[in-house]
């Protein structure tokens, strides 16, 4: 059978790219090898428009934010689930340095997105140096995002769980064949793991580890996102997803005990009262050095491409992106040049 597109990985990347192309009434056939503990399904998928340690606003936030709640919106609708959490994030501040750095930064351009300069922290929350609230912030239940996908494109027969490899590839009569179907191009999204694939293996992702906590406590009892030296997101009442931390030492995703006893330290830090951990699980975030994602062409194979490099931010950045690679890719175009023209290879 012939389709116009095969998308290797079915992560944030790969998923939001199938639906752009779709959405363009391209065929798509995409190829993910089922694991649990991929970076976008290990992510709290949260989205604010203000982080980092020196508290900035995000990347383009004012841009990719509307574009990130009606793709999400679209898609809830769509699949007729529901993913997308709209949650303020209680921020609580670590010391007074940290309160004090940012009051200092709180200029205009950030003000906009703090509700209220000084709240009652939530009880279960340590928050010994006070708290902020921020606006326009929230998380993607990415799992629950990812299957919806995954179902919807079994049910079109456009979905194969299998492990790829790029020697069952190849490019025939202007096509490429996989599988015994053929494609007009190939994308490739395959997250920290394009390192394995001999194809795009010299372009630099950079693992970044995270450890991560499946926790119960019954101190915490809001649908609000609580942040300290870690964050906490509710994912039913009295069971929370607690991250992250971070490591550039090696893409192994078996949990270990240094990750168990940094994270449970941030958690101990962040949760005022008793916590139980029922789960402990690694991701590893496909990051790059400038901060922003790779769009590209491959430069000798003809209609090969990569969409990777989300980093700490898929949530946000993968809407507005995969429809830049869409466009990219159907028309040789880059409507957003000032932002994807310098991610090409
Ligand atoms: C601990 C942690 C916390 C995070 N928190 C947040 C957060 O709060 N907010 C946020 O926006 N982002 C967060 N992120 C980052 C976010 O998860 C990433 O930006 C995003 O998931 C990257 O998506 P991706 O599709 O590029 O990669 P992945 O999610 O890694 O997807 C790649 C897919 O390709 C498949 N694949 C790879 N190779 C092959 C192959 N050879 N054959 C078949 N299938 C293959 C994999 O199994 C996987 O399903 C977090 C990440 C981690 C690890």
């Amino acid at each position: 059978m012939h389709f116009n597109q095969l998308i290797i990985g079915q992560g944030l990347a790969g998923s939001l790219l199938a639906y752009q192309l779709m959405r363009q009434n391209q065929s798509v056939m995409v190829v993910d090898d089922g694991l649990k503990y991929t970076s976008s399904r290990v992510a709290a998928g949260m989205f604010t428009p203000i982080s980092g340690k020196r508290m900035v606003k995000s990347w383009k936030v004012d841009e990719l934010f509307p574009i990130m709640q009606e793709t999400y919106l679209e898609l809830e609708k769509l699949l007729d689930e529901s993913f997308l959490n709209n949650q303020n994030i209680q921020l609580s501040f670590s010391s007074i340095k940290e309160q004090n750095d940012f009051y200092s930064a709180l200029t205009d351009k950030i003000n906009k997105y703090v509700v209220s300069e000084e709240i009652t922290p939530h009880n279960g929350i340590n928050a010994p140096f006070g708290a902020v609230e921020i606006k326009q912030s929230g998380w993607l239940n990415t799992v629950k995002f990812l299957d919806a996908i995954r179902k919807y494109l079994q049910g079109k027969n456009c979905f194969m769980q299998k492990e790829f490899f790029a020697n069952d590839l190849v490019f025939e009569n202007e096509k490429w064949q996989y599988q015994s179907h053929s494609f007009d191009s190939v994308i490739f999204c395959q997250g920290y793991r394009n390192k394995y694939n001999s194809y795009f293996a010299h372009i630099p992702v950079i693992d970044n580890k995270g450890d991560v906590f499946t926790v119960t406590t019954d101190v915490l009892d809001d649908k609000k996102i609580y942040k300290r030296s870690c964050y906490a997101v509710q994912l039913e009442q009295g069971i929370y997803k607690v991250g992250s931390t971070f490591k550039w030492d090696n893409d192994n995703t078996t949990p270990t005990k240094a990750g168990f006893d940094e994270l449970n330290e941030k958690t101990e830090a962040l949760i005022n009262g008793a916590y139980q951990v029922i789960d402990h699980y690694v991701g590893i975030r496909p990051t790059t050095k400038d901060r922003r994602p790779i769009l590209g062409k491959h430069t000798q194979h003809k209609n090969m491409y990569i969409f990777n490099g989300l980093g700490t931010k898929g949530v946000l950045l993968a809407p507005h992106f995969s429809k830049v690679m869409a466009d990219y890719i159907l028309h040789n175009t880059l409507p957003d040049a000032a932002i994807a023209a310098d991610r090409l290879i």
